[in-house]
């Protein structure tokens, strides 16, 4: 197995980034509002996926950009105005191969706006695109003897990937906010596993979800690893449920928000930082 390092470093100055190539495989739709392609990448092969949330950074060139792929990332870094710099899109890794370099992206299909979800959904067989990473940081550890997963359909591989590396003894309970009754996603069926199907049937996106959440019954006595991911509101709101009212303690829970209503990722991403930090100080001004 190559030992290199995965993730993406946090400071493009420190290390140039190099960007991989990905050559699209295979498309089929999973579910009414999800698009599969699958992808070879020989840059993943040998490698080494610890984590259950695996995810690359995909790279689009922004139109009229005059650059192809394959391209350097540091090159263009250097000699190309920002309007030109690539446009990235997150993008959790699903049934990855290390073996063959093979591995899927389960696309939400959120309409014609913006620039990932349309792609996925005009992206033939034999197409490339460039990539980050991957990056990654969690996985279902051995010592909970319970999991709460909740998330929306742009959580849901990660979710999926987490279920599928659950250790054997632990027991899980899943809350999956899906468009309606007809929208469900492949989930893996096991005895330990519950699902809670969250159907938006029209309402914003996360309402149901918080709700769901909210009202389930939990014994709190458990030992329980959380992990929650999905539109931001959401987020906001069920950290409120856990580190406030519940006094769940950080270190059980991996929680944050993968895109945000009305904002493209790029000004999702910019915005994280300050995000994170008022929603921080509101919960830490009501548990005073
Ligand atoms: C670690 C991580 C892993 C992720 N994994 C996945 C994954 O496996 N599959 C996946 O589909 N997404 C995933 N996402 C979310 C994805 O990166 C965002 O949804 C991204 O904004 C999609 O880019 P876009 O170009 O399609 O839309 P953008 O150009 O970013 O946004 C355009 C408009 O679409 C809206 N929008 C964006 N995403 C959604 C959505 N899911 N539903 C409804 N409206 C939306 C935005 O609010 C905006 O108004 C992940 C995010 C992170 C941080």
């Amino acid at each position: 197995m190559d030992k290199s390092p995965i993730g993406l470093p946090k400071n493009s100055k420190k290390k140039p980034r190099v960007a991989q190539e990905a050559t699209i495989t295979a498309k089929t739709s999973i579910s009414e509002h999800m698009i599969r392609l699958s992808f070879h990448a020989k840059a993943l092969i040998g490698k080494e996926f610890p984590f259950s949330d695996h995810y690359v950074k995909l790279l689009f060139i922004p139109q009229g950009a005059p650059y192809s792929i394959p391209f350097n990332l540091a090159d263009i870094q250097q000699n190309y105005p920002p309007e030109q710099q690539p446009i990235k899109r997150t993008y959790t890794l699903r049934n990855i191969d290390p073996g063959t370099g093979n591995f899927d992206i389960d696309f939400v299909s959120h309409g014609d706006i913006g620039l990932a979800g349309p792609w996925a959904a005009r992206a033939q067989v034999g197409e490339k695109i460039m990539f980050l990473g991957p990056g990654g940081k969690w996985k279902p550890e051995e010592k909970y003897p319970h999991f709460i997963f909740a998330g929306d359909e742009a959580a849901a591989p990660a979710i999926i990937e987490s279920l599928q590396a659950l250790p054997q003894s632990s027991t899980a309970e899943v809350f999956l906010e899906i468009a309606h009754d007809n929208a469900h996603i492949p989930v893996p069926e096991n005895h330990n596993i519950t699902y809670h199907w969250v159907p938006r049937q029209g309402a914003v996106h996360g309402t149901q979800l918080m709700q769901a959440v909210r009202h389930a019954d939990y014994d709190w006595s458990v030992s329980t690893s959380w992990f929650v991911h999905g539109v931001a509101e959401m987020i906001k709101d069920i950290r409120r449920f856990l580190f406030v009212e519940h006094n769940v303690s950080p270190a059980d829970v991996s929680i944050s928000g993968y895109w945000r209503l009305g904002m493209t990722e790029d000004q999702w991403q910019a915005s994280k930082g300050e995000f994170n930090r008022s929603i921080e100080a509101e919960e830490n001004a009501l548990k005073k």
